[in-house]
Order: structure tokens, then sequence, then C-alpha cells
């Protein structure tokens, strides 16, 4: 699927968080975002997924504009999955099984496609069946940012975005996930947008990188171009 936002711009009261912003989000793609606190990245990423209800300019998916409900409010998107930048914003079960079956059963998924969706899911983020009936708050750092990506991924999405998935980590960590996540992207073929204060990692992973600057995307270009122009 493409995604395609057209001169949208947000406010919050009376506050511009980005304005005029045109991009297109293509598939199959690690797609890193950029650019200083307060820049827009965030604002960026929940438009994608159609947390902002109230937008100006225009949201199309393959063309089509997104649905909106009766007053007019954007939808949420459900063919993306989005990962908070802190896990503890999304664990809220009491075990690690019951986290990754509550989507999926609230979309009336059959035990059997619940299971098998566990089996691809877990190996795919280097985690093991006995991590099942653990608390959340047993895990380590690490374990519970990949349980909280595992649960989105729960439900098969054509995009993912994970908003700075390696804070906290320490570097062995760090790597582990965005190799795990990398190889997901790479084998299924879907799409990664990224947010990230790290440059390292941008370089390394990311295929084109969207630029914010002061609420504006003021460049969206490959990843080679980008490290070569600097
Ligand atoms: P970033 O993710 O790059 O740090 P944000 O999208 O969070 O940037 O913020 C863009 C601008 O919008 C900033 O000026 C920020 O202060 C403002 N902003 C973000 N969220 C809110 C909110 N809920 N209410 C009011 N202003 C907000
Ligand atoms: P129900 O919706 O019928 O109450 P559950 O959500 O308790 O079912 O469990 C769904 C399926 O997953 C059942 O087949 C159950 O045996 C299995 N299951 C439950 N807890 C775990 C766990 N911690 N690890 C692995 N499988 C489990």
């Amino acid at each position: 699927m493409v995604y395609q936002l057209n001169n949208v711009s947000v406010k919050y009261s009376n506050r511009t968080a980005v304005k005029n912003i045109s991009c297109t989000i293509e598939e199959g793609k690690w797609i890193s975002v950029i650019g200083q606190t307060g820049a827009g990245k965030s604002t960026f990423v929940q438009v994608l997924k159609g947390l902002i209800t109230n937008i100006d300019g225009d949201y199309l998916i393959d063309q089509r504009p997104v649905k909106r409900d009766a007053k007019g409010q954007l939808m949420v998107i459900p063919e993306i999955g989005f990962v908070f930048q802190y896990p503890e914003h999304q664990l809220f079960e009491t075990t690690v099984f019951k986290e990754l079956v509550f989507a999926p059963k609230q979309q009336g998924w059959s035990h059997q496609q619940i299971s098998k969706s566990i089996s691809n899911v877990l190996p795919l983020l280097g985690l093991a069946e006995d991590i099942l009936p653990l608390a959340p708050f047993q895990l380590s750092g690490g374990q519970k940012r990949r349980v909280a990506i595992a649960s989105v991924l729960m439900m098969n999405p054509q995009l993912l975005i994970v908003d700075e998935p390696t804070a906290g980590l320490d570097p062995v960590s760090k790597a582990a996930l965005l190799q795990l996540l990398k190889k997901w992207q790479q084998q299924e073929s879907r799409t990664i947008i990224f947010v990230s204060h790290q440059m390292d990692d941008v370089a390394e992973y990311s295929d084109e990188v969207i630029v914010f600057h002061k609420g504006c995307l003021v460049k969206q270009l490959d990843t080679r171009t980008l490290f070569l122009e600097q």
C-alpha cells in the first residue's frame, strides 16, 4: 500500500505542530524520521496512524481518501501497527500471553489463528514460549519492548511505526532489536517508520530519511544521498 499526505497541517489549540506536510510512503522500505525535539516527528506518525482526528489537508491510501466518521474526523487505520515510545504505555495485561492475544481476540480470531500468529511472532522477535506466562513487569527493558512490538505484529500490519524503540536499551539489546526489525521488514517486504535521534542507527538501517524542522517536512531522500551530502 502507498500512504500519501498532501499539505497536511495539525494544530494543538492555536499552536501549529506540523504545517503543509506532503509525502509519499512506499511499500517495503525502512524510513527513518529525524529532527530536533518539538520538530513534529511524533505528530507526523500519529497522523499516519489516524490517531489525530482533526487534520487540515488530505490523507490518501492507495490513491483513496482515508475514511472519516460522520463528523468528518479521521479514523484509526487498522493496517498500521503503532508501537508507543514507552512499552509501559501499551503493556497493560497481567501476562505476556494475554498481551499478545488481546487485539486478535477483539477481532474475533479463532484459537487456531491466534496460536499460529503467536508461533510466527515469537521467533521473529527472538522470544521463547516460556515468556508467555510471565507478567510484563518481570521482564527486562529489552524484553518489554520486544513484547510490545510482538503484540502489534500479531495483527500482521502492512506498515509498522516505532517511535524511538531503542531509548534506554544497552548497546547489545539495541542492536539485537534493530536487527530483528530489519529482518521482519526485509523478509516480509513490509514498511517501517522509525523515529530516532540516533544518527548511526539511521545511517545503518534505513533506506530513506524524512527530516523535520520546526513543524515542516524539509527533506525526504534516500539514506545514501543524505549522508553523502553532509
Ligand atoms: P517531536 O516528536 O519532533 O518532538 P511533536 O510532534 O511532539 O515533536 O511536537 C510538535 C509541536 O507540537 C511542539 O511544538 C510540541 O510542543 C507541540 N505539541 C505536541 N503535542 C502537543 C499536545 N498534545 N498539546 C499541545 N502541543 C503539543
Ligand atoms: P478462553 O478465551 O477460552 O478463556 P484463553 O484466552 O484462556 O481462552 O486461552 C486461549 C488458548 O491459549 C487456550 O487454548 C489456552 O489453553 C491457551 N493458553 C492460555 N494461557 C496460555 C499460556 N500462558 N501459554 C500458552 N498457551 C496458553
